[in-house]
């Protein structure tokens, strides 16, 4: 995609002549049952466009924790990775050898997901806009995207922390966010 470099609009479209380049830096991500989300009501035909407008809205929110600017950080969705073997959303530092906001997303993961959550759910538009989970960034024309089934998924992760800590575990019990 050719982009105007002021106003990001879309240009036009055509095959890049380039070789793959290899990053090697630091992620944090986050994997969620198939089974979770439907029994939180969603269907799988609805699982990519909430892990993608999840992960746009958390690439958007990470500044609350970390010093990052969006174009500081990238993100995947997928949902079966090859890894993980479920669906999972992947956060990571766009500077060879990671730049310290992934990890500082992984610390601080239970509010950094509540206020992508609430984020999500405060704004106003009818589908998704550029305030919540669209991204100027996005590779794949912000397509597809499921703002509300993207509260729904991250409720479900949220709730599974919730589950699976103890008590004593620092990484869930991190402070709720400051209002802001
Ligand atoms: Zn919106
Ligand atoms: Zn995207």
């Amino acid at each position: 995609q050719r982009k105007a470099l002021i106003s990001n609009e879309v240009l036009g479209e055509e095959p890049l002549d380039l070789g793959a380049r290899d990053l090697f830096t630091k992620a944090v991500w986050f994997e969620v049952e198939n089974r979770s989300l439907t029994g939180a009501g969603l269907i799988e035909a609805q699982f990519p466009g909430a892990l993608h407008a999840a992960e746009h809205a958390a690439i958007g929110l990470l500044p609350l924790v970390a010093s990052s600017d969006r174009w500081d950080i990238g993100g995947v969705s997928t949902a079966l990775h090859a890894d993980t073997g479920v669906p999972t959303i992947f956060v990571y530092d766009g500077h060879a050898g990671g730049a310290g906001f992934a990890e500082r997303g992984f610390e601080k993961a239970k509010a950094w997901l509540t206020a992508t959550r609430d984020a999500i759910e405060a704004c106003e538009c009818e589908s998704g806009c550029p305030s919540c989970v669209q991204s100027p960034k996005c590779g794949n024309k912000n397509n597809p995207l499921d703002k509300d089934a993207a509260v729904t998924l991250i409720d479900v992760l949220l709730k599974d922390a919730r589950d699976s800590a103890a008590p004593e575990d620092s990484r869930a019990g991190a402070p709720a966010p400051n209002a802001v």
